[in-house]
């Protein structure tokens, strides 16, 4: 299709989105608080708006993508009547509650919310494997699913606008967790003068086989029961310590590993030590 689109925010993600609309031939207005940054995407075809009330006037879809939600808000109350009638898809990372303010802030000047949240970084925008999840008010989403799908697989999770931040927070949180124990497996590693090229396609196959057994630790979770044959909390508990303290030899900092510490000496405190893993995300469900 040729539906026109509209692009507010032109940072590293945004600009990526506006262009993979114009490559598709989608007729793209462009906005950004600093006009400067629309310079490429105009020579490229695109047209500029001149305000933000502009960017809603120019196209029934307006794509937002700026930095945090409260830029959302100022955006949205700049434009003011001009949101009425427009399908606002806002991809800007946010929390639910974020969202659900922000459809009704949408909805009250007329306008219907979509929320997003984009499981990909700019150069995988436009490329298979790129996913971007969604929620909020189903018939708009569905209205512009096709010019959505520009951008990566547009997956619907459901009316509430809060849906889509949910699972995108629930996806980063995993990535951060497996990042950040990476960044500490190659701090350590390389305090013997190991180089992180080296050692990363170990770390690699590791944690590709570990993450094998997902499938079943999500069915112990569902089903609770968390009887194991493979590896008991009282056992993880009784080695951790040893993470952490080769890491204190190694002059490596262990301030992430603390908290798991704690929490595996609290799941055997509370009578769990003969359960697996997966006993562990019962004991996060509730603050202590
Ligand atoms: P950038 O920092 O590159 O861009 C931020 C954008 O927000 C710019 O257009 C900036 O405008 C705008 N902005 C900031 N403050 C204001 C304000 N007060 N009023 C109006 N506009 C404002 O960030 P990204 O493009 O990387 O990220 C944008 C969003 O996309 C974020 O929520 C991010 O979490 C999310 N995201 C990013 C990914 C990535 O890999 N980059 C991946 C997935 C999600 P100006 O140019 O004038 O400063």
């Amino acid at each position: 299709n040729t539906n026109p689109v509209t692009v507010m925010g032109l940072g590293l993600m945004g600009s990526t989105l506006a262009r993979a609309f114009l490559d598709a031939g989608h007729p793209t207005t462009v906005w950004n608080r600093s006009a400067a940054k629309a310079e490429s995407l105009v020579a490229s075809g695109a047209t500029r708006a001149e305000s933000a009330a502009g960017a809603f006037a120019a196209s029934p879809l307006v794509v937002i993508c700026l930095s945090v939600n409260q830029n959302v808000h100022d955006v949205l109350e700049g434009a003011g009547n001009a949101v009425a009638g427009r399908t606002v898809v806002n991809l800007t990372n946010g929390t639910p509650a974020q969202a659900r303010e922000l459809a009704t802030a949408v909805t009250a000047l007329g306008g219907e919310y979509v929320d997003g949240g984009i499981m990909a970084v700019p150069p995988m925008i436009a490329q298979p494997g790129a996913l971007i999840l969604y929620s909020g008010r189903e018939t708009a989403f569905e209205t512009h699913q096709a010019t959505l799908e520009v951008l990566a697989e547009a997956r619907y999770l459901g009316t509430d606008p809060g849906l889509a931040p949910l699972y995108d927070l629930a996806l980063l949180t995993a990535m951060y967790g497996m990042l950040t124990g990476y960044y500490q497996a190659t701090a350590l590693i390389r305090t013997e003068g190991v180089k992180a090229a080296e050692f990363t396609p170990m770390v690699h196959a590791w944690v590709t086989a570990m993450m094998a057994g997902l499938p079943r630790a999500a069915e112990a979770i569902d089903s609770g029961e968390h009887a194991t044959e493979v590896s008991s909390l009282a056992n993880n508990q009784a080695a951790f310590p040893n993470l952490i303290e080769a890491a204190r030899e190694q002059g490596v900092d262990t301030s992430l590993m603390e908290p798991v510490r704690a929490l595996l000496d609290r799941s055997v405190a509370e009578g769990y030590g003969d359960d697996g893993l997966p006993r562990l995300t019962d004991l996060l469900s509730a603050r202590p």
